[in-house]
């Protein structure tokens, strides 16, 4: 595949929806133990929100479909992580621009996205948040996207990157949002928005995506 479009980016959206509702639970579990159990809801119901909407509304590229995104889940998604998904997916359309994302567009959104998510909430590599999943991810992106990677195996370079980083917070004391109130007991636990950040990248493969679309409907 050379360039990502239209409808790779509803259906990515859509499977976003699906993973993040299929993981409500465990998103909560994780939060409940360093924050306040609230984080797979409040992404389940955004998204949830966002495809109602996408469902009712014409796109063109790429980038209308992050700024309906982006519009949703500041409104639906109470919390910390609402703006800054938001945020991030706003970004994301203003470098997506008018047409489909090549590897290199796309290296560039991921690193809009999570310049977004920094200017946002201020929360820098090794705090313990999203943006450890983010971060890496993005980096790999361009990695791949100057080895001359297509957009699938940028995807994959990205989404393998944020599942590692995800894991990587782990060990970790935070040092950014509800957490870092914990101190040193936030040691030994996931961080659940690196966690759904890293599950929402992943379902951005394409060939995770056959039939995402159809099945909307039917
Ligand atoms: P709340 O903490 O308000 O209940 P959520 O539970 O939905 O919101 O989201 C928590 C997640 O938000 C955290 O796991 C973390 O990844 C992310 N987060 C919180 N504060 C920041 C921040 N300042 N920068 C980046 N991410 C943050
Ligand atoms: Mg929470």
């Amino acid at each position: 595949m050379s360039t990502l479009d239209v409808t790779w980016a509803r259906a990515w959206i859509k499977a976003c929806a699906e993973d993040v509702a299929n993981h409500r639970v465990a998103l909560n579990e994780l939060d409940r133990a360093i924050g306040d159990g609230d984080h797979g809801q409040n992404l389940d119901r955004g998204l949830s929100a966002v495809t109602a909407t996408l469902a009712q509304t014409p796109t063109d590229t790429p980038g209308e479909v992050f700024r309906l995104v982006a519009t949703g889940l500041m409104s639906a998604v109470g919390g910390a992580a609402g703006p800054l998904y938001g945020t991030a997916f706003l970004r994301a359309a203003k470098a997506a621009g008018t047409g489909g994302l090549d590897a290199t567009g796309l290296a560039q959104v991921l690193a809009a996205a999570v310049q977004g998510i920094i200017d946002r909430g201020r929360a820098e590599p090794g705090d313990k948040t999203m943006v450890d999943a983010w971060l890496p991810a993005a980096d790999a992106a361009r990695t791949a996207a100057q080895e001359g990677a297509d957009v699938t195996q940028v995807l994959n370079a990205a989404a393998a990157a944020a599942a590692q980083g995800a894991r990587d917070t782990e060990p970790w004391v935070a040092r950014k949002g509800r957490a870092s109130y914990l101190g040193e007991r936030a040691r030994g636990h996931r961080d659940p928005g690196a966690q759904s950040s890293a599950l929402m990248l992943a379902a951005a493969i394409p060939a995770s995506l056959a039939g995402a679309e159809e099945s909307a409907d039917g």
